[in-house]
């Protein structure tokens, strides 16, 4: 924990102290003075030299120190990057003498001044761990812990590392009272309580985007350089090549940065981490990493359509917002496919999930979970929860586990005796009222199981995500943008690619300056490493693109 605390609260070096100072502007607060207030958007950067400042979190009923920045200490964390709503208030506890920066002054100063950019990326890093761990600090979601609708909430919280207060009407005093307070009714809930006496009764995730200050403004008549969609391993590698290239770069995703990779336990096989890395961390230090380099990461978003008007493209928001850019990558990866049982709707996110993170291991700890897949994504999850729950099953529709799956799972699994492996099987049947409560599988010869369980994990495959592009791109037959040499000569034999006078780079669609990358591209490598390299090597073709538009 001490050297936690030297990691998110370091000290700069006097040399650094001095570089900064010729970077910003001083300036003298009185004690009490607010810096910046809590659910306020800013981007402001505030370096001590001599005094005190403290930051606080709370609300009308009182408020708590999160934590204090002396001399050589700095203000932030990962918001103050993206600027977007503080999720503290911060002010000098007495008459102080400091630097700030703008937004723009800091990303400088990361670049120009590299013990600088490490410390504040580490920092920024941690504070917003440590102010999740709280519990105690971001808008409050009330809500059962059965409630599918609430359950969405924290997962699009979860993954996009947004702290939040977890009030559980099924056992917090406090959701009563909460409840009360705003004259909300049990049929309200899920119920979200932001800042500012903002909130929502059932709301969408849009509507906690909004609650929660993330909401990103697009101005009309801008033209960005790469538009990016999808931030999953392929879009978050690209935003940060290009905007590390100097690339004006906006990356949109529909649910959260890390795409697939998000969601796994742990990847193993992805270079430079011999002992594995969660999908979480990866992703998260990547979406940071875009960020220093100035990149506009923007959750929720998603993209409707794809058009041309005159050089430019146009990417259409599902709101109507229209952005305009000169290139665009298709990064949009592939949909989890659904088991084709009668009642499914019932129970997608109240007792079937598509992913296995520490939330839904704690609801399913001590109890029994069913994962259904025979590829790495299942046994990868069998491995994960069988930690938590008290038996895991595999359900596997093929004779054995060797043809879809690596060795070194298979091995694992066979070695953790709270597993069982049902092969030749499928699920024929969902039960609960509400929530799930049993499932009932099958094998080819009819004989039938009943397990009683409340967690049901699908990683059955999945569907090229491409239903935007509709008519725009060439596809290949199940759905997956062709791109470079596999796409047929007719795609190719237009005006357009005449005036542009050559032939499609290795990753370019059919229509010039749009790339696809990743899991969505026809013929790609599904892993998260051949995504990452796609995503980077297309950022070189944008260069090219740009430098001779059509
Ligand atoms: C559970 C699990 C474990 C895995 N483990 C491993 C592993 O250990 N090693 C490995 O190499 N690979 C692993 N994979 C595969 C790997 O995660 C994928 O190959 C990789 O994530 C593909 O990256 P991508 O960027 O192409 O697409 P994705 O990760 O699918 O990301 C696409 C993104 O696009 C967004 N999107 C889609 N449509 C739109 C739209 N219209 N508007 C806006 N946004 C949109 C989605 O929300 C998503 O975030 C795993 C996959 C899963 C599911």
């Amino acid at each position: 924990m001490a050297i936690d605390q030297e990691v998110a609260f370091p000290t700069l070096s006097t040399h650094d102290l001095h570089a900064l100072s010729e970077r910003g502007h001083e300036r003298r607060v009185r004690a009490g003075e607010v810096l910046y207030a809590v659910g306020e958007t800013t981007a402001r950067f505030f370096v001590v030299l001599e005094g005190e400042i403290e930051a606080v979190n709370g609300d009308e009923s009182g408020t708590h120190r999160v934590a204090t920045i002396g001399p050589g200490q700095f203000t932030g964390e990962v918001s103050t990057l993206s600027a977007r709503a503080a999720l503290v208030t911060v002010r000098a506890t007495c008459d102080s003498r400091l630097i700030e920066l703008d937004g723009h002054g800091l990303l400088r100063a990361m670049d120009e001044l590299p013990d600088v950019g490490e410390a504040v990326v580490r920092a920024f890093l941690l504070r917003r761990q440590m102010l999740i761990d709280t519990g105690k600090v971001g808008v409050q979601i009330v809500g059962s812990r059965f409630s599918p609708a609430a359950h969405q909430l924290r997962d699009f919280a979860t993954r996009n590392l947004i702290p939040y207060q977890w009030v559980d009407v099924e056992t917090d005093p406090e959701a009563e009272i909460l409840l009360r307070r705003g004259k909300f009714s049990p049929a309200d809930t899920p119920v979200i309580i932001g800042k500012a006496g903002r909130y929502a009764k059932n709301p969408t995730i849009a509507d906690f985007a909004q609650c929660a200050g993330l909401t990103a403004t697009f101005t009309d008549d801008h033209v960005y350089d790469l538009v990016v969609v999808g931030a999953g391993p392929a879009g978050l590698a690209a935003s940060v090549y290009a905007a590390s290239e100097g690339l004006d770069v906006m990356t949109a995703d529909q649910l959260a940065a890390g795409g697939q990779a998000g969601t796994s336990a742990r990847i193993e096989n992805y270079l430079g981490f011999p002992a594995g890395i969660s999908g979480k961390e990866l992703t998260t230090n990547a979406v940071v990493q875009a960020q220093r380099f100035g990149a506009q990461i923007t959750v929720p978003c998603v993209v409707r359509s794809l058009g041309l008007e005159g050089g430019d493209r146009i990417v259409t928001l599902a709101d109507g917002t229209r952005l305009r850019t000169r290139c665009v990558l298709v990064a949009s990866g592939v949909a989890y496919r659904k088991l084709d049982v009668p009642r499914f709707r019932d129970f997608e996110g109240a007792g079937i999930y598509y992913a296995a993170t520490e939330m839904e291991a704690r609801l399913c700890r001590g109890e029994e979970a069913v994962v259904v897949g025979g590829g790495n994504s299942a046994g990868q999850a069998v491995v994960f929860l069988a930690r938590a729950a008290r038996q895991v099953h595999l359900l596997v529709r093929g004779p054995d586990l060797e043809a879809s799956m690596s060795r070194y799972l298979i091995d694992r699994i066979k070695a953790m005796e709270n597993v069982t492996v049902h092969l030749r099987t499928q699920v024929t049947a969902l039960e609960g009222n509400g929530r799930l409560s049993a499932i009932r599988v099958s094998d080819r010869s009819g004989r039938e199981l009943r397990v009683e369980t409340g967690a049901l994990f699908l990683f059955i495959g999945a569907d090229a995500n491409t239903g935007w592009l509709r008519n725009c791109v060439a596809l290949d037959k199940k759905g997956f943008v062709l791109t470079g040499l596999a796409l047929p000569p007719e795609a190719t034999d237009n005006e357009r690619w005449r005036l542009a006078g050559r032939a499609p780079f290795l990753l370019e669609t059919s229509l010039p300056g749009v790339f696809a990358a990743g899991d969505v591209r026809s013929g790609s490598i599904k892993r998260v490493a051949a995504a990452v390299g796609e995503g980077s090597q297309s950022v070189s073709f944008v260069h090219a693109h740009i430098q001779r538009p059509v």
